[in-house]
């Protein structure tokens, strides 16, 4: 399964699920009906599934659709059910299982009881079972925990063969651990070249590159203060340039202040000065050659996007996302 919530991680939800689409993949991932509604409408006919749990106005299109929902709960269940029913279909559901993400699913105690009553409900089939790991890029001995208890728990209801997909690993999970029950996956982050785990980066190939141009290319005199604010001041008379992007692309303003650096003629170049929502300022060597025009990147092959995501004191998943459509996406 290929997660593709929030436009793809910022790459463009319809372009990255058509291509995805052309993978074999089972399924594509995303947080709620109106992303499913604009793959659809995109063309792509790739099972979608939906990786939260559902508002009760959503469920009728979800019905209609066939998009395959998780179920935390019985009145969910039981909703949907109702809704097929009437539509006189058989809806595929997923069981979700809380083992310790603590945001949606059956806790493990009661799902049982809760089952023998979703097994009646004849429009639902179930197909899958599903739970979320919380720390596999951060916490090995919980991890294996969440690992051990869906095994468990999958095991209780009768083994691996009861259910036709069983999946728990994200991007973490599946680079950093083996797991034997599950027969499918829901990579996000790694889709897109990042590794949430050091030591795997190396395996994957970054997919966005954030670019801009060169706008200004001056000399200012020493004593010139730099950008709102005037955090910054110059101590000699400085080279510097201006660039066309900034917190209004969803690059972070958070940066201000950190030394971020930008890839211009294959040097850095260290920001000076705030992040101003379309423009930011760095500072150039005195003999630099670099002119109005010249490509600039904020991340992407050489500037790694979780380096930015660090001094912005947020992660790499949140970096992408926060990228605005004032970014024109170019695929390549
Ligand atoms: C977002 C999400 C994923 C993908 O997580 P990554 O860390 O980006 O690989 C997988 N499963 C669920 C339930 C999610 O919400």
């Amino acid at each position: 399964m290929a997660v593709v919530k929030a436009g793809a991680y910022g790459h463009g939800l319809e372009t990255i699920s058509r291509v995805l689409e052309s993978c074999d993949i089972a399924f594509l991932g995303v947080a709620n009906i109106g992303e499913a509604r604009r793959i659809r409408n995109a063309g792509v006919q790739t099972p979608i599934y939906l990786l939260g749990a559902t508002w009760e106005q959503e469920r009728e299109e979800i019905v209609a659709r066939g998009i395959t929902p998780c179920i935390s709960t019985l009145v969910e269940a039981k909703s949907f059910h109702d809704i097929a029913k009437r539509r006189g279909v058989r809806l595929v559901v997923h069981l979700a299982v809380d083992t310790g993400m603590g945001r949606g699913g059956f806790l493990p105690q009661e799902l049982a009881a809760n089952l023998i009553e979703i097994h009646k409900l004849d429009a639902l089939e179930i197909e899958g079972i599903a739970s979320h790991l919380s720390s596999s890029d951060e916490d090995e001995a919980f991890t294996l925990e969440q690992i051990a208890n869906f095994n468990r728990i999958v095991e209780d209801l009768g083994g691996p063969e009861k259910f036709k997909w069983r999946h728990l690993s994200n991007s973490g999970g599946i680079l950093g651990y083996t797991d034997h029950y599950c027969n499918l996956v829901r990579p996000g982050l790694m889709i897109y070249g990042i590794s949430p785990i050091s030591g795997f980066q190396e395996k994957l190939r970054t997919v966005m590159s954030l670019k801009s141009r060169v706008t200004l290319a001056r000399t200012v005199p020493a004593g010139h203060s730099i950008s709102y604010g005037r955090t910054y001041v110059t101590t000699q008379p400085t080279r510097i340039a201006t660039i066309g992007i900034g917190y209004g692309d969803g690059y972070p303003r958070h940066v201000s202040g950190k030394n971020a650096e930008v890839w211009i003629r294959g040097k850095r170049h260290p920001i000076i000065g705030r992040v101003t929502m379309d423009q930011i300022i760095v500072r150039l060597p005195d003999d630099s050659d670099v002119e109005c025009g010249d490509e600039v990147e904020l991340f992407g092959a050489n500037i790694s996007a979780n380096e930015v995501a660090q001094l912005a004191d947020t992660i790499v998943w949140e970096l992408f996302t926060g990228i605005t459509p004032r970014v024109e996406r170019l695929y390549i």
